[in-house]
């Protein structure tokens, strides 16, 4: 066993692909990775352990699993494709310790992981749901430790961005209210096998300490939302916007940016996740929501 090269190297890749005629599905996403130097540096960087238990998403043909299921206590993998099934339980056959289901991943029941068990999410992510998928993972209840998962490079940018960047959003700002952003390597596409038409980073999160739900939660991300709709337009525009045009509603949206502490001209671009958490307690007490 130990002289079969590694399924992550393109020579075995290679041979898992003529072997089952596999064409990589783009609709799917299917990129697999063929470097071992990124696999490793993904097991490492999510500090994966003996005491974890490890979900993956899109396991592909086993190059990311068979990695994860040499440092893991288990590795739980979600395939969406039933043509990879019969590909895995062969190519993973002699690691004792990985499940695989065929399930599409934003259909998953979590309720099978226990709550007091070292879990960790890894994955080199479909990227046409990169953004569905992390807001499923952080709306689940799933206990994670850390997510570490492949993405297109500038998606990860702007899930790290902070203001004054010119990739600050409100994707950005609705991935940083529940988590800590870091990157924590860049992926060029060569790594792939095909070879996508961009390139990637590996992002990992991890869960905010004493994280405490905003009251108006909702609201919250509404505003936010509208602030960015035309990023060229000033707040007290873009939040008119959203309200309805009229003299009334323009005074309540004045003193509240006021009151928060900001300029009239300002851009929804230049506040903080703080500064719209303020903005939103003031708008609702100036009542601007009772219309809503
Ligand atoms: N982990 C493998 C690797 O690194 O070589 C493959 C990664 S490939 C970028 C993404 C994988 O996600 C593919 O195997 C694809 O079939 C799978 N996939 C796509 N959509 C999915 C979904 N909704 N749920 C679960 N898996 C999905």
């Amino acid at each position: 066993m130990n002289d079969i090269p590694a399924i992550g190297s393109p020579i075995r890749t290679r041979a898992i692909l003529n072997e089952y005629d596999l064409h990589a599905s783009k609709r799917l996403g299917q990129n697999f990775l063929i470097d071992l130097n990124v696999l490793q540096e993904i097991v490492q960087g999510a500090a994966i352990g003996p005491d974890d238990t490890v979900i993956e998403i899109g396991p592909g043909i086993g190059s990311l699993t068979e990695q994860l299921a040499k440092a893991a206590k288990q590795v739980v993998a979600y395939e969406i494709d039933k043509k990879l099934i019969p590909i895995l339980s062969e190519t993973l056959r002699p690691y004792k310790n990985v499940k695989i289901v065929n399930r599409d991943i934003l259909k998953a029941d979590f309720s099978i992981f226990a709550k007091n068990q070292s879990l960790k999410i890894v994955a080199n992510l479909p990227y046409y749901i990169t953004t569905p998928i992390l807001f499923y993972l952080l709306n689940s209840s799933l206990n994670f430790k850390s997510v570490t998962v492949m993405m297109q490079k500038e998606v990860a940018a702007r899930l790290q961005a902070g203001v004054g960047s010119k990739d600050y959003g409100e994707l950005s700002l609705a991935i940083q209210y529940r988590v800590n952003v870091e990157i924590i390597l860049p992926v060029t596409r060569k790594s792939f096998m095909p070879s996508p038409n961009v390139d990637s980073a590996v992002v990992q999160l991890t869960p905010k300490e004493n994280f405490q739900s905003f009251p108006h939660e909702e609201a919250l991300f509404k505003i936010i939302k509208a602030s960015f709709a035309h990023r060229r337009k000033s707040l007290v525009n873009n939040l008119l916007y959203y309200f309805g045009k009229n003299d009334e509603n323009r005074t309540k949206i004045e003193r509240s940016i006021s009151e928060t502490g900001f300029d009239l001209n300002i851009r929804g671009e230049r506040l903080t996740l703080e500064n719209y958490e303020q903005l939103v307690n003031n708008l609702s007490e100036n009542m601007i929501f009772s219309k809503e």
